[in-house]
This record gives structure tokens, C-alpha cells and sequence, in this order.
């Protein structure tokens, strides 16, 4: 029998009011995430991918019950958490962490590195203040840090050391599930690779799961073994990540692929760049959301949205298209 996934989300909705107020109604709606559903396997990395506004944070941020789902459902371990009473709920919280993308305002500056890694277990009466510093201590030691830099303050840091103190914080807790917010999307190209590598040797050790969350394909390839593509609130492809590069199968991920530098010069990346704003949620268009900007658009798609269907093993395309055609 096939393992249980460690979170499986179901039909996930966040609409925003805009306006309104106690005794107003809204005036318009935001319609940030659009019934979302994918499971994420227990040491697995997971990638969001998509562009500003398309909904990925949101998703994110819902998971750990930042943001509170208009609808849907969210299963942790098999406890479907959105039931949950607030109480029960900060028992779970620490099986699911976070890390944020500025490691610049995602620190406490008045907190020294020692209470902002070890804050997490703060809440837990039985571990002493001794004991709270010696896992910071050896929590830095994981991320590259030294022991001594406890007593500092996050101004004392570069950014990428800034971002290493937020992912030994993130681990204090012993968490099963990590939610990495665009992790490296402010740091140094440079330094970008060596967190990633950081990350991907602490999944090792710790057996953790990830989503992963970024505007970058490039980097969700190199650290995912499946990725969600999403566009204007909405799941368009799901897929491993190696038929992401040999085989996309949705014109916005082909689109995507062109900013994705290739390394073998002889076969050029020959899709056609994305053109165009991501429209506005508050009016999405009608049908498939990308009409407006696919080159591929036909008569059926600003009619009727295409569901997210099979459309190989394993891979979901949310496209017209996916009839055989395929694209050219
Ligand atoms: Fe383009 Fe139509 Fe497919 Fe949407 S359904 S991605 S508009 S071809």
C-alpha cells in the first residue's frame, strides 16, 4: 500500500474582501486562490512556481493557518487541521514551520541570534534556558554559524547569514514540514547556491518535507521532485520536475521555461517569452485565465476553464490543449 502523504490540501479558496466593514458589505472580492489541491510526501520537496500575485504565498501561508481559507481542506499527518481548535492547533504549529524570503525585516533586530533560534521553544516549560541555548548552539553549528555569534544581533550579518539564522530558527522546533517563502530570491546569486545546498543536506538529515515556494523555475527544479505551476489562483500543471524540463505541456509553463537559461547551447530554448500583465484577480478573465495571453488561445478557451485533468502518469495539465495536440 502506497504511503499516506504528510499533507494532502483539498479545493483550497482565499478570496480577500476589498472595503466593506462591520455593518458594510465588500465591494469586490480578490480572488487570490482558486481551489487548489496537491499532497506533499514525507521527505519530499514540493515547488510552487508562478509569478507575483499568482496565489503561491497565499497557498503557503494557508497550510501553517497564517491566513485562514475561505474554503477547502488542509490534512496534516491525516488531521485535517482547519477543524482544529486554536489550542490544539499550536500543538501542531510546530511540526510546520517557515522561512521567510527577507532575511532583512523576517528578524527581531532588538533579539539576539540565541532568542531568535531558540523562540520557537519558548513555549515549552519543560526545556530550561540552558538547555534552550546549547540546540541554538548546535543549531547554528548545522547552518555554518559558530556557537560565539549567539549573543550577536541580526545587524551583525550578511543577508545570506541573516537567512541561515532564519532556517536554524525554523528547525529548533524539530518541525516535519517546512515552508521556504521564496528562501533566496533577496540574496547574492552567489550566495543563493550554498543555501540551497544548506537546505537540501538538513532535508537529508532531518528527513524533512518542503514547499517550496518561488517565482523561479530554475531553482524549484534543482531542489523539487515535483512542481505545482500556478497561475492567477490556480494549479495549470503539476508534474515531476524532470518532465517540467523535457516535456511542459502548459503554454504558461513553456513561456516560463524561456527565462530559464539552458545549458547545451546547440538545442536554444525556442518558446516564446510571456508577454503581458497577470490580470487583475478582482476580474479574472473568463475561461481559462491565461487566454488573454497565450499564443496558442482558440475559440473554446475564453469560454469554458479547462480543469486541471491527467494528462500522462503522474502529470496534470489544465489546458485545452490537452488533447494530443500538444504544443508547437
Ligand atoms: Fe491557451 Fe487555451 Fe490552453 Fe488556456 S486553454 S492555455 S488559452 S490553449
Amino acid at each position: 500500500m502506497p504511503e499516506a502523504p504528510l499533507l494532502q490540501v483539498t479545493d483550497l479558496v482565499k478570496h480577500f474582501p476589498l472595503g466593506g466593514g462591520v455593518l458594510a458589505r465588500p465591494h469586490a472580492w480578490v480572488q487570490a486562490v482558486n481551489g487548489v489541491s496537491f499532497t506533499v510526501g514525507r521527505g519530499e520537496s514540493f515547488g510552487l512556481v508562478g509569478e507575483s500575485g499568482c496565489g503561491k504565498t497565499t497557498v503557503g501561508r494557508m497550510v501553517l493557518r497564517l491566513i485562514e481559507p475561505t474554503d477547502g481542506r488542509i490534512e496534516f499527518d491525516g488531521l485535517d487541521i482547519l477543524r482544529m481548535s486554536h489550542r490544539e492547533f499550536t500543538g501542531m504549529r510546530r511540526r510546520m514551520q517557515i522561512i521567510f524570503q527577507d532575511p532583512y525585516s523576517s528578524l527581531d533586530p532588538r533579539m539576539t541570534v540565541e532568542q531568535i533560534v531558540s523562540e520557537p521553544l519558548r513555549v515549552d516549560r519543560r526545556i530550561g534556558r540552558r538547555e534552550r541555548s546549547d540546540i541554538a548552539a548546535g543549531l547554528l553549528d548545522k547552518v555554518g554559524l559558530r556557537a560565539a555569534d549567539l549573543d550577536k544581533f541580526p545587524h551583525e550579518f550578511s543577508g545570506g547569514q541573516r537567512q541561515r539564522i532564519g532556517i536554524a530558527r525554523a528547525l529548533c522546533a524539530r518541525p516535519e514540514l517546512i515552508v521556504a517563502d521564496e528562501p533566496v530570491s533577496a540574496l547574492d546569486v552567489s550566495i543563493q547556491a550554498q543555501v540551497i545546498n544548506l537546505l537540501q543536506d538538513l532535508q537529508q538529515e532531518f528527513g524533512l518535507s518542503y514547499i517550496f515556494i518561488s517565482h523561479d523555475l530554475s531553482v524549484v527544479e534543482h531542489i523539487c521532485s515535483r512542481i505545482a505551476v500556478m497561475y492567477l489562483g490556480s494549479i495549470v500543471e503539476l508534474a515531476s520536475a524532470e518532465r517540467f524540463s523535457s516535456e511542459p505541456r502548459h503554454p504558461y509553463t513553456a513561456a516560463l521555461l524561456t527565462a530559464v537559461p539552458l545549458p547545451d547551447p546547440h538545442h536554444p530554448n525556442t518558446a516564446m517569452p510571456l508577454e503581458g500583465d497577470v490580470p487583475n484577480p478582482i476580474d479574472p478573465p473568463s475561461g481559462c485565465p491565461f487566454h488573454p495571453r497565450c499564443r496558442y488561445v482558440f475559440d473554446r478557451c475564453p469560454i469554458e476553464k479547462p480543469p486541471l485533468v491527467s494528462a500522462a502518469d503522474g502529470h496534470l495539465v489544465a489546458c485545452w490543449l490537452n488533447d494530443g495536440r500538444g504544443l508547437e
